[in-house]
């Protein structure tokens, strides 16, 4: 394994070239709201590629008052972009994918500097992928047509109705991928959105703002509150005039919100942890499997989807152990604007301390540690760590670590293997590698997760079902499912031969 990452690099050249996309301020009925220092309302965000170098920026720190200003303009703004036909809507979302797509560049750099997210995959793919959320969106609501029928003498027609003021609220792995996938279907429904992004990494959300402006979304459609989620973010969802909120974060989160959401009465998805099994069968393509398992270290483990517990039919253990290690060697740890790096540091130096703290009780409890293990000191980066758990009811296999480490455990048989897969709370997402098309589907079906790739990972059609069972999540979303959660159906029914 290549360790270039105790020597943390400039980042004023970089910095300087995206100091004019940095937005810190909240848009509130389509007007900057600027942070006030004085009052010591703002909240600092450093990168995690040098630390010590200081705050990127200071962003505006909602509260209370922030947060009822930023629905009360969603729903003044609601009264015109709701009402706007679905076209209208679908070419202001058109333009601001061109938008992004224009500002690729700058969106990227702000990511890679913000959260340490790779600089090349941003560049090179996630950009582009969040132009996309945008253009799905518009063209599948302007797909839709409204179902018609007669019977009983009624000409019945399903309307589709936007829902109201919707409020998003966003994680800080993949911020700027994860927040179009959320305010494209609210938008494209004609729900006006205010956007609570994380607070380690809330720059690009800043700048997706500005685009939407500059989109020509009328005022109060698209606003934006920054702040810390327990201030503004629970003023936000406890907001009664709040129709609907969608939700990408922590179990634990997603438990408060669900509450507020509750109270309300307010229809509430949410999108959650997990700590997906991944599953290597007897019969599968060893190497393959071996190396889309040191794969799951990419992005520094902050996944939600990733295979972070690797089972391994005994049989093969020995074989698939060799190969894993001669990939997992061939791992280089380092600045994520190097596009020699393949794995970056960690968000946050409270992430490394928590990612710390489960190795430990990990180690504690009796696990054996196979590789990795400990933090690298002088950077945020953890290194890649395998760990043997001493049961399976370790704490390492039944909670969520969100960093570069994986279990591995072996299975003799593929009913064992199925009830490993299925024995924690979470439900998300799940590899199975086999080169039998009955094991395929017969594993691929007894698994119990939103998502199951057999033989592939992260690659998926934008119009499948996405969400989780268990505490992974509650809803789905992804193409139709989420046009539906962001709609209120009506049915009207006219008596025949009563109108003319
Ligand atoms: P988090 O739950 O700490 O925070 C998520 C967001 O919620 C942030 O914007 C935060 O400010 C806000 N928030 C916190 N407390 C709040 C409150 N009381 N009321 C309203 N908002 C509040 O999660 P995180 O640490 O930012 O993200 C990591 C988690 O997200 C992991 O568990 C990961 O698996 C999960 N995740 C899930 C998916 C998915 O699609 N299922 C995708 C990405 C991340």
């Amino acid at each position: 394994m290549t360790d270039r990452s105790s020597t943390a690099q400039s980042i004023d050249e970089d910095l300087a070239a995206v100091r004019h996309a940095i937005r810190t301020g909240h848009m509130i009925g389509g007007q900057w709201v600027e942070p006030d220092s004085a009052t010591s309302a703002t909240f600092e965000t450093r990168s995690p590629l040098n630390w010590d170098a200081g705050p990127l920026a200071l962003m505006a720190r909602g509260d209370a008052q922030t947060a009822a200003a930023a629905v009360g303009a969603a729903v003044d703004g609601f009264t015109e972009w709701g009402a706007w036909t679905v076209h209208q809507r679908a070419e202001v979302l058109h333009r601001l994918a061109d938008l992004i797509i224009e500002h690729t560049d700058d969106i990227a750099m702000l990511e890679t500097l913000d959260m340490g997210f790779m600089h090349e995959s941003m560049r090179a793919r996630l950009v582009g992928r969040g132009a996309t959320n945008f253009r799905l969106y518009a063209d599948l609501m302007v797909e839709h047509t409204e179902r018609a029928w007669n019977a009983k003498n009624l000409d019945h027609v399903v309307q589709r109705m936007p829902a109201g003021p919707a409020v998003v609220i966003t994680p800080w792995n993949a911020p700027f991928m994860l927040s179009t996938w959320k305010l494209a279907p609210a938008l494209a429904a004609g729900n006006t959105v205010v956007h609570k992004p994380a607070e380690w990494s809330p720059l690009s959300a800043g700048l997706l703002a500005d685009l939407a402006q500059q989109a020509g979304m009328p005022p109060g459609a698209y606003n934006l509150a920054q702040g810390i989620g327990s201030e503004v973010g629970a003023a936000l969802v406890a907001d009664p005039r709040v129709r609907r909120i969608t939700f990408t974060g922590s179990p634990e989160t997603g438990r408060h919100i669900g509450h507020a959401a509750a109270e309300n009465l307010v229809p509430f998805t949410a999108e959650l942890g997990g700590k997906g099994p991944l599953v290597v069968l007897a019969d599968a393509d060893v190497d393959a499997a071996a190396h889309r398992a040191a794969w799951q270290f990419d992005d520094s483990g902050q996944v939600c989807l990733a295979g972070t517990r690797i089972l391994v039919d005994e049989s093969i253990r020995d074989d698939f152990m060799e190969r894993f290690n001669h990939h997992a060697d061939a791992l280089a740890l380092g600045d994520s604007r190097d596009p020699n790096t393949d794995i970056g540091p960690a968000v946050h130096p409270t992430h490394v301390d928590r990612i710390h703290g489960f190795v430990e009780r990990a180690v504690a409890e009796g696990g054996r540690i196979l590789r990795g293990g400990a933090p690298v000191s002088g950077s945020l980066h953890y290194q890649p760590t395998l760990i043997e758990p001493a049961s399976n009811d370790a704490e390492i296999v039944q909670r969520e670590v969100f960093g570069p480490v994986l279990t591995l455990q072996t299975f003799t048989d593929e009913n064992e293997a199925v009830a490993l897969a299925n024995s924690t709370a979470y439900g998300l997402s799940a590899m199975v590698w086999t080169t039998s098309a009955e094991r395929a589907n017969r594993v691929g079906r007894a698994i119990r997760a939103g998502l199951v790739w057999v033989n592939a990972f992260l690659v998926r059609d934008l119009t499948a079902p996405f969400g989780g069972c268990g505490i992974s999540g509650i809803g789905r979303e992804g193409g139709d499912h989420a046009l539906d959660f962001h709609s209120d159906l009506k049915t009207l029914m006219i008596l025949d031969d009563t109108v003319h």
